[in-house]
């Protein structure tokens, strides 16, 4: 947004009390030397603009077309995802389960496990990304049964990702929120697709994805017929592979407080370490985050995928308490 200034007006002033509203300005200096307007950051957006205009000095203000109305149109409402709101002013959300659904009976007692750490969706891929060729891929189409089946039986939701335009139908015939996973976030072929099942999607950001591409991602989904995106951190590419991925806190902050859209963190992907998921989920609640992400096995010595970074049974209810005092 421009901000144009009077002609007699101190801009320090102006600036100052636009900041003193939270807004980032920046002074842009005229011809004569003398600054004539200032550039407010898109990110300030939420602000009403009357409360700008009602400032002393200011003239004029001119708003650049946003490249993501309806992913702006989704500010400050939560979400109804199952039987949870996701967003807006409502309490943390909490996501778990196992990376894979191996078994039926994986699945169940994952589903128990959630519940009882007062968890509202069941999280477990059928379809599953995976760097090598070689890595287990997802046992497909059964694991899907099994996890709406484990969910209902425990009163809870539904995540779970799609991999493929040819799977989407029967991921959303059982999944309460669809899961489109870090590497297929510019899939756009796909974002169609999924959108076309007219549900809320689960978005996770690409690992070397800006912020600006990933709400564009979200728009190509609600422009396709998304019912709602829940934006999803979980790590991007950092120089460090100590903490295999780079935990954006920053981008959950902006996403939370400036733009208001709904965002959740996943600590699991962000570390590959079980021991470091949970100081991250409680600092990922802090910066505004609206709900967790977590990978959880009942034996995660035996998880056929992403067995160092799950948690026990334990330390999840743990986690969840914590989350919910
Ligand atoms: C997952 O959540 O199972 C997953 C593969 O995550 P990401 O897309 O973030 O790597
Ligand atoms: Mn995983």
């Amino acid at each position: 947004m421009l901000v144009t200034l009077k002609r007699d007006c101190d801009p320090n002033r102006v600036q100052a009390s636009l900041q003193g509203l939270g807004l980032w300005a920046e002074r842009l200096d005229g011809q004569s030397g003398a600054p004539a307007a200032l550039l407010v950051a898109s990110h300030s957006a939420g602000i009403d603009p009357d409360r700008i205009a009602s400032i002393e000095g200011v003239a004029e203000i001119c708003r650049f077309p946003s490249r993501h109305p309806r992913v702006d149109a989704l500010a400050g409402t939560p979400m109804k995802v199952g039987g949870a709101r996701i967003g807006g002013n409502e309490p943390p959300v909490l996501m778990a389960g196992p990376c894979s659904i191996e078994s039926r009976e994986l699945a169940m007692e994952a589903a128990r496990a959630v519940r009882e750490a007062g968890g509202q969706l069941l999280r477990g891929g059928a379809f599953k990304p995976r760097t090598s060729p070689y890595a287990f891929p997802g046992v497909g189409r059964p694991a899907l049964a099994w996890l709406r089946e484990a969910a209902d039986a425990h009163g809870l939701g539904v995540v779970t990702e799609v991999m493929s335009e040819l799977e989407v139908e029967a991921v959303a015939e059982v999944a309460d929120l669809i899961q489109v996973g870090s590497r297929n976030m510019q899939n756009f072929a796909l974002l169609r697709a999924v959108g076309a099942a007219e549900k809320p999607v689960l978005l996770k950001r690409g690992m070397s994805a800006t912020i600006e591409e990933w709400l564009l991602s979200g728009e190509h989904l609600l422009a396709s017929g998304a019912s709602g995106v829940v934006f999803c951190e979980r790590g991007i590419q950092g120089f460090d592979p100590s903490t295999r991925n780079l935990l954006d806190l920053g981008a959950v902050a902006l996403l939370r407080h400036a733009y208001r859209l709904p965002v959740v963190v996943d600590p699991s992907h962000a570390t590959g370490r079980r021991d470091l998921v949970p100081p991250l989920a409680r600092a990922a609640i802090a910066a505004g985050a609206h709900g967790l992400l977590v990978e959880a096995h009942p034996d995660p010595a035996t998880a056929q995928s992403d067995g160092p970074q799950a948690l026990d049974v334990d330390t999840l209810v743990h986690l969840g308490r914590t989350l919910s005092s």
